[in-house]
C-alpha cells in the first residue's frame, strides 16, 4: 500500500477477502467490506446475521457488526478516516462504490488490484502444495479420460461434462468451475458449452476442466487441465494439427523461466504455430495466472511484459481452433521455480486414441 499510495483498502465480496482473511462473503445487498488502512488494524465491517459464519481471527482483523437500521457505507467512511487514496477491490459492487463516492467526496479511489494482484500472483510454498494436490487430482481424472474409461461414445456432451463434474469432487474439490466437453465440430469453440450433441465414432473430444481444492485456512485452490481424445484412429491431417500444437505448449512450457516476461512465453506457442500456418486458428491468450481464482494474474499474454517470478503459477494452454470441423488444446499448470517452470500437470501430452 505504501508503494502505490494507498492510505485504505477496501475489500468487498471476491477472492480478495478469503484471500486476505479465510472469510469468503456471499454476494448479497448486504455489504460486507474489510477496511484495512496502511497502518493500524484491520476491520471486517459486516452483517449483523453473517457474523456466526466468521472465524475469528483477532491477529488478522476485527470485527464490526451492522444491524439492519444501520447504514454499512457510513461505517465504511467512519472507519476509512480521512484519505487521500482508497483502493476498492475490484468485485465490489458499483452501487457500494458509488455510496462511499458520495460519502468520501475528497478521496481519490483506485483500483485494489494494483495492491493486491501482485501479492496473489506470487505463491507461497503452501500455496503451491495446495495448486499440486488440485493439479494431481485432474490429473488422474485425465488418465481415467485417456484410458477409455470414461465412455464417450453414444453419450451426450452434457452426460460426459456432468461426469467429470462428479469426479472432480470425487477427488477432493469444494466445487466445479467448469467442465468443458467439446465434440467434433465444436471443439473449434474454445469456451463451447456442452449440450446434447451425441459425441459419434472418429472424431476429437475436448475436455478442459477444474474445481477448487478447500485448504484449511478456509480458502481454496484451483485447478484446470485440458486434454483431447480421438474416438478411433485420428486422420493423419488432425495428427498432424496436434503435433504442432504438443511441440507449441512444450516449448511454451520449456521457456517459463524466472526473469523471462509473460509476453515472450506467450510468443513462443505462438511463433511456433504461426510457423506451422495455423496463426490466425490461435484466437487467445497462452495462458492465465491461477490461485484462489481460476482466472488471475500474471496473464501470458502479448504486452504483458512483466517477467516471471518464483512463485508465479499460470496455464500454458495454446489453442488450434479450425471453424466448422475440428479443435484442440493442450493445458498444464506451470510454476515458475529458481530451477526452471514446474510443470505440476503430468497427465500424458499425447493425443490419446479411445474406443470408437
Ligand atoms: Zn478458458
Ligand atoms: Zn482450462
Ligand atoms: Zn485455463
Amino acid at each position: 500500500m505504501e508503494e502505490s499510495g494507498v492510505d485504505t483498502l477496501l475489500v468487498s465480496i471476491g477472492a480478495d477477502l478469503p484471500w486476505l482473511t479465510g472469510y469468503e462473503a456471499m454476494p448479497l445487498e448486504r455489504l460486507t467490506m474489510l477496511v484495512v488502512p496502511r497502518d493500524g488494524t484491520a476491520t471486517l465491517v459486516v452483517p449483523r446475521l453473517e457474523v456466526p459464519r466468521v472465524t475469528e481471527r483477532p491477529d488478522v482483523f476485527a470485527i464490526r457488526a451492522w444491524d439492519e437500521h444501520h447504514d454499512p457505507l457510513d461505517v465504511v467512511a467512519e472507519l476509512a478516516g480521512p484519505t487521500s487514496v482508497a483502493a476498492v477491490s475490484d468485485r465490489t459492487w458499483a452501487l457500494f462504490l458509488i455510496g462511499l463516492l458520495q460519502r468520501m467526496p475528497g478521496t481519490e479511489f483506485r483500483s485494489a488490484g494494483e495492491v493486491l494482484a501482485p501479492l496473489r500472483a506470487v505463491k507461497g510454498p503452501d500455496e503451491v502444495a495446495a495448486l499440486r494436490r488440485a493439479a494431481e487430482a485432474v490429473d488422474r481424472i485425465a488418465a481415467a479420460l485417456q484410458a477409455g474409461e470414461i465412455p464417450l461414445v453414444g453419450r451426450t456432451e452434457a452426460e460426459v461434462s456432468a461426469d467429470l463434474g462428479r469426479r472432480i469432487r470425487a477427488e477432493g474439490h469444494s466445487r466445479v468451475n467448469f467442465a468443458i466437453v467439446a465434440a467434433g465440430e465444436n471443439a473449434a469453440s474454445p469456451h463451447h458449452e456442452p449440450g446434447p450433441r451425441v459425441i459419434g465414432p472418429d472424431e476429437v473430444v475436448l475436455c478442459d476442466f477444474g474445481g477448487t481444492m478447500p485448504t484449511a485456512d478456509g480458502t481454496g485452490y484451483c485447478s484446470d487441465i485440458t486434454r483431447c481424445v480421438y474416438t478411433g484412429e485420428p486422420p493423419s491431417e488432425f495428427a498432424e494439427l496436434y503435433a504442432v500444437l504438443l511441440h507449441a505448449q512444450q516449448a511454451s512450457v520449456a521457456s517459463a523461466l524466472v526473469g523471462t516476461p509473460c509476453e515472450a512465453v506467450d510468443a513462443v506457442a505462438r511463433d511456433h504455430i504461426a510457423a506451422a500456418g495455423h496463426g490466425d486458428q490461435f484466437v487467445h491468450r497462452t495462458g492465465h495466472g491461477i490461485g484462489v481464482e481460476e482466472h488471475e494474474d500474471p496473464y501470458i499474454v502479448a504486452g504483458n511484459s512483466t517477467p516471471l517470478r518464483p512463485g508465479h503459477a499460470f496455464s500454458i494452454e495454446p489453442g488450434i481452433y479450425v471453424t466448422g470441423r475440428w479443435g484442440a488444446r493442450l493445458e498444464d499448470i506451470v510454476v515458475a521455480t529458481p530451477d526452471g517452470p514446474d510443470a505440476l500437470n503430468r497427465a500424458d501430452h499425447r493425443l490419446a486414441v479411445v474406443e470408437r
